[in-house]
């Protein structure tokens, strides 16, 4: 996904490789590079902004260093300002003192929820937890079933309301679902919430309502890398309307420019805690900046 970014920040870097000293003027050349890489990859402006005057700041105010030339010294900058933007450290999952501990998700219709329920709950499994899926997302027609088919492919517990008993309340199932949960020992609940197409208010208003009646632990923000600069508006969109914990960056194996979900961490100061980069299960993993940082700058 970020194979063009890449590519571009390289050959800005590069350049500096070549020269022995750099001058001010250097330093402001290849910020201008790495400034236009930045918006053609689609990270969000006032993000690139920041990011360059820190750079600029930071490069010219250099002490000499013995270990590095002027050019290597540029690159860690550069490498050190992007993990920045990407979080700085990985952020583990918060969890309950007295479980179950509740995990929700929210984000727009087709941004990988569904999925996403699927692969962190077999990740969960892995890692020793016992977690279930409730299947709060009673609005589009096959969401129930596609959340118990991943749920049966990871091999999980999927709680769902009866068939045949109309739409139904999500918050209703919300709340039985954690009562299911303590009774069945699952010490992790990760509950599929509704999304639209667009941002709603009412999508807003019922993702609110569970929020308030099963109190998360963490709410996930899962977020479309692919959908260009609507990431950075669904994502304040979604802090205003109903508040996020972290983010779920999903489909970062596409071929679109994917910056402007990186910019989702600077713009919303939270944290992005887990990737997801391809259809199946396994394609998953915990977001790690600095290894980010190093994959984007080659
Ligand atoms: P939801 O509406 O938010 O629940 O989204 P779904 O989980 O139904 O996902 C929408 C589509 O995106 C499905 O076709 C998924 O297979 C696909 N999808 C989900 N995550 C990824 C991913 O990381 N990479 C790719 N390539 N496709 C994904």
């Amino acid at each position: 996904m970020f194979d063009t970014l890449s590519d571009r920040l390289t050959s800005a870097l590069q350049t500096l490789s070549r020269k022995g000293r750099l001058s001010d003027a250097d330093i402001d050349a290849t910020a201008r590079e790495i400034r236009i890489a930045l918006l053609e990859a689609d990270v969000a402006l006032p993000v690139v902004k920041e990011f360059i005057a820190r750079i600029k700041e930071r490069a010219k105010g250099a002490e000499v260093s013995q270990a590095l030339n002027p050019a290597q010294q540029v690159i860690k900058i550069v490498n050190e300002e992007l993990v920045g933007i990407l979080g700085g450290e990985t952020r583990r999952l918060n969890l309950a003192k007295n479980p179950p501990s509740v995990i929700m998700l929210a984000g727009l219709q087709g941004a990988g929820k569904t999925t996403l329920a699927g692969k962190l709950a077999m990740w969960l499994k892995k890692q020793g937890h016992a977690p279930m899926l409730v299947a709060c997302d009673l609005q589009r027609p096959n969401a129930v079933t596609q959340l118990q088919v991943v749920g049966e492919r990871a091999g999980v517990t999927t709680f769902a309301p009866e068939p045949g008993n109309g739409v139904g309340d999500p918050v209703d199932v919300a709340r039985r679902a954690i009562e299911e949960a303590k009774h069945a020992q699952h010490d992790i609940v990760v509950v599929d919430t509704a999304g639209r197409l667009g941002v709603d208010e009412e999508l807003m208003k019922q993702a609110a309502d569970i929020r308030d009646a099963v109190s998360p632990d963490e709410i996930l923000f899962v977020v479309d890398a692919m959908i260009g600069q609507d990431a950075v508006t669904t994502a304040e969109a979604f802090r205003d309307g109903v508040g996020f914990t972290g983010v779920v960056l999903t489909k970062l194996d596409g071929d679109a420019r994917g910056g402007a979900a990186l910019s989702v961490r600077e713009v919303t100061g939270q944290p992005i805690l887990f990737a997801s980069n391809g259809e199946k299960l396994e394609d998953f993993d915990t977001f790690h900046p600095d290894r980010m940082a190093s994959r984007i700058l080659g």
